[in-house]
């Protein structure tokens, strides 16, 4: 048979042009459907891994979005596809009529509407919230040692946060999540004892790698403990199976469950294992600027939009144009990686 000669141009393809339509697309094809919104930037707490212990300096209050504010832009958000919101901080439980904002960003429509907190103020809090249209709740506590737990979050008491715990449940803020960030020589014994713990309440212990965005900057990559070496620990004792799959599932923790049927845990392996391929998620600082990823190093000032007189259009331009943006992984593991300016409590994690 004759070759059929085979046209090969020497022009590149061209790039491919942001689209103004359809859902919110980066230039890898990955569609964000999932925003994290920090409330604030204030917190109760000065976790050893997040603020520093003296010394923070606030956004001034003019600077933070006021519920309308985040509301349009929420509901923008969700005309573009957007179907889960996160309530963050700081800790979100310090803003005042935190549960007003709850109702009216309840009222958009979203399939899930989430809060990740510290606990400590939750036990007065989650029925109301529950009424407003909360679905659930994310819970960090790093130790099941009262010192211990002290101690990493300098300012917080272990028995509030496990009443919090109960209190969410009767509530309704189900499946009850449990963060944990995890930290060589500080907690990492007790991982077992977490497991544990998932496994005798039913609740989900989430197993989060230490990433360097504390604001003390004392992250080392010898404090980081692989998930890789937590689910080692754990299957030692309670063998576990996946329960998740990384390509169809966006969400940020790999999730297995026990073997006997006796629970599940997750790992979120952000430094040793990047999820970025999936990534799904932008964020909106409590101060109005979009960040297209946790360790981006550029924003997008949405604000100045609002404040200008923007257009809900407008909006969505510039939401557009921070997905499009966006890189195609973090890059901790590259020699080139430099550390966002802001710390965790100030992007909201
Ligand atoms: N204040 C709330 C809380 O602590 O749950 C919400 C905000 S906090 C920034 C969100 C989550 O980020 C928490 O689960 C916290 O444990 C986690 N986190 C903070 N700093 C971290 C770090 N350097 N590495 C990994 N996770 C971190
Ligand atoms: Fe506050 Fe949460 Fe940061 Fe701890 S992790 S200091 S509770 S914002």
């Amino acid at each position: 048979m004759k070759a059929v000669p085979i046209a090969i141009s020497s022009r590149r393809p061209p790039a491919p042009s942001m689209p103004t339509t359809g859902p919110l697309i980066d230039v890898f094809g990955r569609v964000h459907t999932d925003l994290r919104i920090s409330v604030t930037d204030r917190c109760n707490l000065r976790c050893v891994y997040c603020m520093p212990e003296e010394g923070v300096t606030w956004v001034p209050r003019s600077e933070i979005l006021t519920f309308e504010e985040i509301e349009r832009i929420a509901s923008v958000a969700h005309d573009l596809g957007v179907d889960s919101l996160r309530l963050t901080g700081g800790e979100p439980l310090v803003r005042a009529s935190i549960t007003d904002l709850v109702a009216r960003l309840g009222r958009i429509g979203f399939s899930d509407l989430s809060m990740t907190t510290n606990g400590s103020g939750l036990a007065r809090l989650a029925p109301a919230l529950a009424a407003a249209g909360l679905m659930r709740v994310n819970i960090s506590c790093d130790s099941l040692k009262p010192e211990r737990f002290a101690g990493i979050r300098r300012r917080g008491v272990l028995a509030t946060v496990l009443e919090a715990m109960d209190a969410a449940e009767q509530a309704g803020l189900t499946p009850l999540k449990i963060n944990v960030v995890v930290m060589a020589g500080v907690n990492d014994d007790e991982i077992v004892d977490l497991a544990g713990f998932a496994r005798d309440t039913g609740r989900v212990v989430r197993f989060i790698e230490f990433m360097p965005l504390d604001a003390g900057e004392a992250w080392e990559r010898s404090k980081v403990v692989p998930g890789e070496e937590i689910l080692a620990r754990i299957s030692n004792v309670w063998p576990l199976e996946p329960a998740s799959e990384r390509a169809v599932d966006a969400a940020p923790a790999d999730r297995y469950r026990f073997v006997d049927g006796c629970g599940e845990i997750g790992v979120i392996t952000s430094v040793t294992r990047a999820f970025c391929g999936s990534c799904n998620r932008l964020r909106l600082t409590a101060d109005g600027a979009i960040r297209n990823c946790l360790f981006a190093n550029g924003e997008h000032p949405v604000r100045d939009v609002l404040r200008s007189g923007g257009s809900d259009a407008d909006l969505a331009l510039l939401l557009r144009q921070a997905v499009w943006a966006k890189r195609a992984g973090h890059g901790i593991n590259d020699p080139s990686f430099l550390r966002p300016a802001r710390s965790m409590s100030m992007i909201g994690g």
